[in-house]
């Protein structure tokens, strides 16, 4: 999806400071956010007090929405630098066009994969039959230095890797876990990983010390190394890990978000990514002037997101983030 938002706010992400040394168990409650006139979705990253979990960026989760007599996702053609999306579905089915070409449909258990890098556009609908239920996540990963200048691309994974145990079955969506590693290529060290947990289940998952980590409830309910875990919430599980506790009293999805510590700071503005406000402020009028940066998303009906008016501060990535 896209930061539908008319005056966003500029963040800036990162920085070796930014990283909590040693295990944590912060909450992240997550907050409601208004994308477009009807969709509703909790950002849970970035958040007040937290901006990356490794190179994870942005993390909403929406639904589960009744769509059924409702167009259900609409989200025009708009443009992305710096960064790779990881669309996510729980149920329903999103309808993928991109300035490269891609024209895909994707369900549950499927990963979408965009690498923006140097610039691409895209839109995402729900189709006109879809599914009664829409419920998914929509994650941004933040490209290093050396890689965010690369030619972007489109990955579309109909089955992902994974293994059952106890009560718990993981999909790996980036990244290893488990002994199971995803088709979906990734710039930086990092994991994503979906668990289900079934009722009942008390399993202890392997984690790596050096990645920092969040779990997201994208269902369900679990208790975390003890802490509770409500349904739409993260928890922020620090660094030094190497094991996790999970236990789940009803069947449960989690989203584990993890990564080595970005280290690097960067400027992120409406869908884009960059290490400066001037390049920011490039990136929007070159999407503006419909720059070949970023291509046409053939196929559209309608009209593009106009990139909104840059903030009145200049955007610099630069200084403590709290
Ligand atoms: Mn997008």
């Amino acid at each position: 999806m896209s930061n539908l938002d008319r005056s966003p706010a500029a963040r800036v992400l990162g920085g070796p400071e930014s990283t909590t040394a040693g295990p944590s168990l912060e909450l992240l409650p997550g907050k409601e956010v208004l994308l477009g006139e009807s969709t509703r979705v909790r950002r849970l990253l970035p958040t007040l007090g937290r901006r990356l979990v490794g190179a994870w960026a942005f993390v909403d989760h929406y639904g589960p929405d009744d769509v059924a007599a409702a167009a259900g996702m609409q989200v025009a053609p708009h443009p992305h630098t710096g960064l790779q999306t990881v669309s996510w579905l729980l149920e329903g089915s999103v309808h993928h066009r991109d300035s490269l070409g891609s024209d895909v449909t994707f369900g549950p258990g499927e990963l979408a994969l965009m690498t923006a890098g140097h610039g691409i556009a895209h839109s995402e609908q729900s189709p006109h039959e879809h599914p009664r239920f829409l419920h998914g996540a929509q994650l941004w990963v933040a490209l290093p230095d050396g890689s965010r200048d690369t030619a972007p691309a489109f990955e579309h994974h109909a089955t992902l890797p994974g293994w059952t145990s106890d009560g718990l079955t993981a999909t790996v969506l980036m990244g290893s876990f488990g002994g199971a590693t995803s088709p979906g290529v990734a710039y930086t060290p990092l994991v994503g990983v979906d668990l289900a947990l079934a009722t009942g289940a008390d399993v202890e998952v392997p984690l790596e010390p050096d990645f920092e980590y969040g779990l997201l409830a994208s269902s369900g309910s679990a208790t975390v190394e003890g802490a509770p875990l409500d349904r739409g919430a993260m928890l922020y599980l620090g660094t030094g890990r190497t094991s996790l506790r999970l236990t789940a009293d009803e069947p449960t999805r989690l989203l584990l978000l993890g990564g080595e510590p970005f280290e690097e700071q960067l400027v992120m503005w409406w869908n884009f990514i960059g290490r400066s406000g001037e390049e920011i402020a490039d990136y929007a009028e070159q999407w503006n002037a419909e720059s070949a940066r970023f291509g046409a998303v053939v196929g559209y009906d309608g009209d593009r997101l106009e990139a909104p008016p840059l903030p009145p501060v200049p955007l610099k990535a630069r200084g403590r983030q709290r």
